[in-house]
């Protein structure tokens, strides 16, 4: 019996790159900047930086490029700062949510500011009976993993009665598959399939399909 399911944000539920151009701008100039400023990146590694700032956790970009501990703090700053205030739209499946069972908890993460405006500009927190972002810029990050662990406890939830859906598999595939939570990958646009996620899907409808096929709710 399903209980509850944790969501991912960015590419799970919005196009992380539908951000306006001229309102990532001023940011993404800034954090050029940075990256050709510190003289220990390569035009290739920043072009993919660039290319990725939207996709992936700064942390996890970080680990890839091997980013110094004196960069990642100037690009840091530089994210801790932002916000977006723009119109945002949501996958145009979104309103599936409303009929999944169980608890649904949002878990994002991102830097707090900027995460939190991505759900004021979407208009979809009404969605979730929580919302928990793994802060970036706080100290003690706990990270998904801890903070699913938590999320268990708190609501003395079995990892057989949740499912983690989202389409990053160095974040909440990895940290699900850890506490033996199944995981459903979700394949928006070019995302490519991850071995490692118990199931995949490619939108919010085949997901609700897959939770009803497994039994874990009566069909709708
Ligand atoms: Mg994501």
């Amino acid at each position: 019996m399903l209980k509850a399911v944790f969501y991912d944000l960015d590419d799970t539920l919005f196009p992380a790159r539908s951000v306006p151009e001229e309102v990532a701008r001023p940011m993404l100039s800034a954090l050029r900047d940075v990256l050709e400023g510190c003289g220990e990146l390569k035009a290739a590694q920043i072009a993919d930086i660039m290319d990725k700032v939207w996709d992936r956790p700064l942390d996890e970009i970080a680990r890839l490029h091997g980013l110094s501990a004196e960069v990642l703090v100037r690009v840091g700053a530089l994210f801790t700062g932002f916000r977006l205030s723009c119109e945002l739209m949501p996958y145009p499946d979104i309103q599936v949510i409303g009929q999944v069972p169980g608890l649904r908890i949002l878990v994002t993460t991102g830097f707090r500011r900027l995460q939190e405006s991505k759900l004021e500009c979407l208009g979809i927190a009404h969605y979730f009976d929580r919302i928990i972002v793994d802060a970036l810029d706080e100290p003690g990050r706990r990270g998904k993993q801890a903070i699913f662990r938590e999320l268990l406890e708190a609501y003395q939830l079995r990892p057989d009665e949740v499912v983690v859906l989202g389409d990053n598999p160095h974040s909440e595939i990895d940290a699900g598959n850890k506490l033996g939570i199944p995981t459903v990958q979700i394949l928006r646009g070019r995302k490519q399939a991850a071995a490692s996620a118990s199931f995949h899907v490619e939108d919010l409808a085949k997901f609700l399909r897959w939770i009803e096929t497994r039994g874990m709710c009566p069909p709708s």
